[in-house]
Order: structure tokens, then sequence, then C-alpha cells
């Protein structure tokens, strides 16, 4: 079966996690602009990170296998250094219109603070002229109110729900987040909060349509393999295929192909992997005999 992760920051992860994905099914994967840990004192700092989401990471996660794609925004955390949030603001649209961005995000709330809903309405705003659809952060405290609020400012702003991503969802938001026609990702997390046993039984309950399971997976406590390990436990536990692939591919495609810009062909057909391949000058070499697999027989303009 194929997978999608559809929230992964793999800037955060090794080569070892690229083959292993590769490996376990994963073919294409979307990395959401977000927190580094370290607070970002200049704007300067934020726009390497963007340049890198949509040039080396996107050009290594090629070299193991793997279609990369990124959400850009100001995540909620940052949103509350306000001068520096400003700054970021104006660099938006510029990455926004960059090949292989596929949403406006993560943006949304974390302490639920006025800065936070300020820059969140800013980029719904954004989201709607550039015609993006949003990935919404949503706060691990106050999740309920945090997820409900929202999505009451996403529809203020006339954000259609179909092109709304709530992510980090549980079983207390899960029902009012489709009820009101948005699609419901959800995080599993290895060690706490929504781990797969749950995620099983959300799918029993509520079916496969609009509902999104991805990693999250980054610095911290995380498993980059939480997607396909948990396709694998929803077939074990009498979940049809067909509703384990919606869940783990299918959906994400119809989200955030919204944006035009990710699309099946872009993984069913890749360029063949060359490992000498540069990128401003650099491999992803460290010694080892590269990769050099065979082009396709397209590729290689043979007529089949
Ligand atoms: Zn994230």
């Amino acid at each position: 079966m194929k997978i999608i992760d559809p929230h992964i920051h793999m800037s955060a992860r090794t080569t070892d996690d690229y083959e292993a994905m590769a490996a376990a099914g994963v073919v294409a994967v979307i990395e959401p602009a977000f927190w580094l840990g370290q607070p970002r004192t200049s704007v300067g700092t934020f726009q390497d990170y963007f340049s890198s989401l949509v040039g080396w990471e996107r050009f290594r996660a090629a070299q193991f296998g793997i279609r990369h794609y990124c959400t850009i925004g100001l995540n909620s955390k940052e949103a509350n250094n306000v001068p520096l949030a400003e700054q970021v603001m104006e660099l938006l649209p510029l990455y926004l219109a960059k090949e292989g961005v596929v949403a406006v995000g993560e943006i949304g709330f974390d302490e639920m603070s006025s800065a936070e809903e300020r820059f969140y309405k800013a980029q719904l705003e954004l989201a709607k002229q550039v015609e993006l659809p949003v990935m919404v952060h949503t706060p691990h405290r106050n999740k309920k109110q945090g997820t409900t609020r929202s999505m009451d400012i996403a529809l203020d702003y006339g954000l259609p729900a179909h092109r709304v991503v709530i992510d980090h969802n549980n079983e207390e938001t899960v029902k009012e987040v489709l009820d009101r026609g948005f699609w419901a990702a959800f995080t599993i997390y290895p060690k706490t909060k929504m781990g797969n046993e749950r995620m099983v039984e959300v799918v029993r309950k509520y079916g496969p349509d609009r509902i999104i399971v991805d990693s999250s997976a980054d610095w911290g406590v995380s498993d980059p393999l939480a997607v396909p390990k948990t396709a694998r436990l929803m077939i074990e536990r009498g979940i049809p295929v067909e509703h384990v692939e919606a869940v783990c591919y299918r959906n994400a495609i119809l989200a955030y192909g919204q944006s035009g810009q990710f699309s099946e062909s872009d993984w069913l057909s890749p360029a063949a992997i060359d490992q000498r391949n540069l990128f401003e000058g650099n491999s992803v070499l460290r010694g080892q005999s590269p990769r050099i697999d065979e082009p396709q027989a397209e590729e290689a303009g043979i007529i089949r």
C-alpha cells in the first residue's frame, strides 16, 4: 500500500528515516513550517528556513526516493514575538508561490493569545488571496475550545471548510470538525496523546471520509513510521483496506491537491535516483557509493 505522511518535520530527521519510510511504503511527505525549539531572533533565519523547505530538503528527500512538499506559514508560538512576526508576514507571499508549497501552515493557536489570533487571521486572509488550503495547528492545552475557535474564525474569514485541515484532533474534537465539513487530521504520538490503537477506533466509528493520519515527527519524541504502523494495525484490526488507504494516502491528496501542487503523477513516475546529483554544489554523499537507479523507460526516451 502507498502511504503519505502529510505532516512531518523531516529537517529534524536523518537519512536513515527517509530510507525506512520509503521501505515502509511512504511515497510523499508534507513538511509544515513550524517552531524550531530555539526561538528565532531575526527574519533572516525564517527566510533561510523557508528556503531550505522548498530547496535543500526537497532535494534531499528525492535522493532517498520520497517526494517532499511543504506548507509555509508563521507558527503560533512565534506569532507572540510581534515585531518579528510582522517581518515574517512580509516574506510569506514570496514563499507561498514556490513550487511544492501545498498550503499555508501550520498556523493557529498555542496559548490562545491575542497576537496568535491576529496573525492567524492575517494568514487566513493570505490563504484566500493565494488560493491555497490551510493547515491548522490546534493547541495541546484547551484543545476543544481552541479547535472550535480556530474553525469559527476560519469560517468568519470566508475560508470554505473543505479547504481547511484541522490537525492534532482527538476523540473530543473529531465529531465537531467532521460535522462542520473540515478535514480532520490526527497526529499519532508514540507515547502520549493520540496513539495508534485509539486511531483505529476513531476510523471504525467515524469511517474514512475527511480523516487524515500523520506523524508530526520532529526533533522531539516521535515516530517517522507512525503512519505505516497505524495502517498495518488498522488492517490487523479489521478496518477495510479501502478505508485504510483513504486515511493514510488518498485523503491527503484530496485535501492538499486543492493547491494544484500535489498530484499522484509526481511519485508514480518519479525521476530515477542519482545520488551524484548536486543541489547548489552539495550532494547527500558522505563517502558511501552513490545509489544510481536505472531511469524508467519513458525517461530514457524509450517508447513502450
Ligand atoms: Zn508540526
